[in-house]
């Protein structure tokens, strides 16, 4: 049954143009916001700047309108809400969760060497806390602005978070061991994902989160944040992602191929293998078809599909 208030979101870098797996990502957001008679918006993630490139955005919000993707209220871009960051850190501040950490990659890798755990080359670091004071009392907010130092989230020593994903049902994630004390923000000032996202998700009322499964890891570290921030979680769900034919991860940097925005017959070609990565087959060719009415097929194709059958 429908769900009241449900607002979803899509939240693209502007690293680049959308493809063939963020359209899925972009598709899956919107069916579901459709399906739940909710409000799908658009958050630009321009967070990193340096990664950003300049009007990758404008082209972005083209790409979704040639295939119909229509938001719902206005555009929020990332790069603007600094002081929301500022705030929400301070706010971990005063609880204690933050400290300072100088440390560098090297230092962290030659930290854990002297553990024994020499860091796997597939995966993050878990941070040894090597800069971890034994207790954490509140810095001063001239040392959140302006320090040299990135600032890490003061995890408990054991921590498992668990939550049920719409698609992948329950999951579970040892934030201490598998993760470790992520930084919150850079030593160059940058605000990370982690912080932003669930500011920003909050901000909008997002209740439904959905995403390509790539993001999946994160979601622990979110949950967390929200629960010291006393923010609502929302809801989430994980869409499969779409490989290549060697069977690896499409990437921006794959040179993946891009939705082209002038050409209708291309959107719905576009639309329609974004559809069939997530598990709608049977629906209209293409021919002889509105983009909207091929959307409107699509929906109905998405309310009955069980969301377990990816
Ligand atoms: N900006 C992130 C990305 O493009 C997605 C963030 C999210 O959906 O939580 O990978
Ligand atoms: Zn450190």
């Amino acid at each position: 049954s429908p769900t009241y208030g449900y607002r979803g979101r899509f939240a693209p870098s502007p690293t680049g143009l959308l493809h063939a797996g963020s359209l899925a990502a972009a598709l899956g957001s919107w069916l579901d916001a459709r399906k739940n008679r909710g409000k799908w918006l658009l958050r630009i993630e321009d967070v990193d700047q340096a990664r950003c490139i300049q009007g990758v955005d404008q082209e972005i919000m083209a790409q979704l309108q040639a295939c119909g993707l229509q938001w719902d209220e206005e555009v929020v871009w990332q790069s603007k809400r600094q002081i929301q960051y500022e705030s929400a850190l301070e706010r971990l501040n005063e609880l204690n969760q933050l400290y300072p950490c100088t440390c560098s990659r090297l230092t962290i890798a030659k930290a854990l060497a002297a553990l024994g755990k020499p860091p796997d080359r597939n995966q993050e670091m878990v941070y040894p806390r090597t800069c971890r004071p034994t207790h954490i009392s509140p810095y001063k907010l001239g040392e959140l602005q302006h320090g040299q130092s990135a600032w890490r989230l003061a995890l408990p020593l054991d921590l498992q978070i668990e939550f049920e994903d719409l698609a992948l049902g329950p999951q579970s994630q040892n934030l201490s061991s598998e993760i470790g004390d992520f930084v919150l923000r850079r030593s160059d000032g940058l605000f990370t994902y982690q912080l932003a996202v669930i500011v920003d998700d909050a901000a909008q009322g997002i209740t439904h989160v959905v995403r390509g499964e790539d993001l999946l890891s994160n979601t622990a570290r979110q949950i967390y944040l929200q629960n010291l921030l006393g923010l609502v979680t929302p809801k989430y769900l994980h869409l499969p992602l779409v490989l290549d034919e060697h069977g690896e991860k499409l990437s921006k940097q794959t040179k993946a191929t891009q939705i082209n925005t002038q050409d209708a017959s291309h959107s719905l070609a576009a639309l329609r293998q974004a559809a069939e990565h997530l598990g709608l087959h049977g629906l209209p060719d293409g021919k002889s078809i509105t983009i909207a009415q091929w959307l409107l097929a699509a929906t109905q194709a998405w309310a009955i599909k069980p969301l377990t059958s990816f």
